[in-house]
């Protein structure tokens, strides 16, 4: 450790200034200005499309399968025909278009009204226990980690709930702690028809506390609205999120998939307060 004579101190160089750095401490406040007025941005330097241009090869693709069929998409397509819960005519209009280029508006800009638990979605911990949603156990604080990784696909024996000696029959290794079931509500095509249906198949209570019990798996995913056979919705939901450690991923689309080990990517909106959301879920082959 030395001291520097005052006149040999390398002098500091003046510091550059960065916006980052004090915007707000160096600056004085600029006078409040009144908000902008929402005015379309110009669009002079595009040149109108004549309308044959307008309506040439304007066919969107539609895919469920991506990558050469090695990526699923295992998300349903939200239609005002997908079931919704108690509903006999389905989800009905749930996307509405306020600001329209027809009417005059320099944008398209659509809004939406949906019950977070329509079509493929995930329950959080406060679907099923107020105290957890009072708690804040909401689909913001899934674990990604969870909701991403290597998982299996596996048929499940039809004409069956899901019970402890079905678990039990599946041999799923120690280990594996994502799995998808794809029962016969796949088969019945259950989240192509309007009307909901409440003879799906589904955990009953038995089979969701020996999931609990006897295995690893962190991620549950199921082909129809409810985890849980109807008879035992809410025991068996309460078996499987009391540890808050478990996501359930409903109304998935395993159609045409081979059974087997993927790569299950999903992904739910960060809606603080929700205890449901939408997910966009994938298998990677
Ligand atoms: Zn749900």
């Amino acid at each position: 450790m030395g001291f520097y004579h005052p006149q040999l101190r390398p002098k500091p160089k003046p510091k550059p200034w960065h916006p980052s750095s004090c915007y707000f401490s160096c600056l004085p406040s600029p006078p409040p200005q009144p908000p902008a007025p929402l005015t379309p941005p110009s669009l002079a330097p595009w040149t109108p499309l004549s309308p044959l241009q307008k309506t040439a090869n304007l066919f969107p693709i539609r895919r469920e399968v991506y990558g050469d069929g090695r990526i699923f998409d295992i998300t349903h397509r939200y239609t005002g025909d997908m079931p919704s819960m108690g509903s006999e005519n389905g989800l009905g209009q749930f996307l509405r278009l306020p600001e329209s280029m027809k009417n005059g508006s320099f944008a398209n800009i659509s809004e939406m009204k949906l019950i977070t638990h329509t079509g493929t979605h995930v329950d959080a911990p406060g679907h099923y226990y107020d105290h957890y949603f009072d708690a804040g156990f909401d689909v913001d604080t899934l674990d990604l980690e969870v909701l991403n990784g290597p998982g299996l696909l596996i048929d499940v024996p039809r004409g069956t709930n899901i019970t402890a000696e079905v678990m039990k029959s599946l041999h799923i290794p120690k280990g594996v702690r994502r799995v998808l079931f794809r029962t016969e509500n796949t088969d019945r095509r259950l989240m192509f028809k309007k009307q909901s249906d409440t003879s799906f198949v589904g955990f009953t209570t038995d089979g969701a506390k020996w999931l609990v019990d006897n295995t690893d798996i962190k991620l549950i995913g199921i082909d129809y609205l409810a985890v849980a056979a109807w008879s035992d919705l809410v025991p068996a939901h309460l078996v499987l999120l009391e540890s808050r450690e478990i996501i359930i991923v409903e109304g998935l689309k395993l159609d045409d998939i081979q059974p087997g080990v993927y790569s299950i990517h999903c992904l739910p909106l960060r809606l603080l307060g929700a205890e449901g959301s939408p997910a966009r879920c994938i298998l990677i082959k």
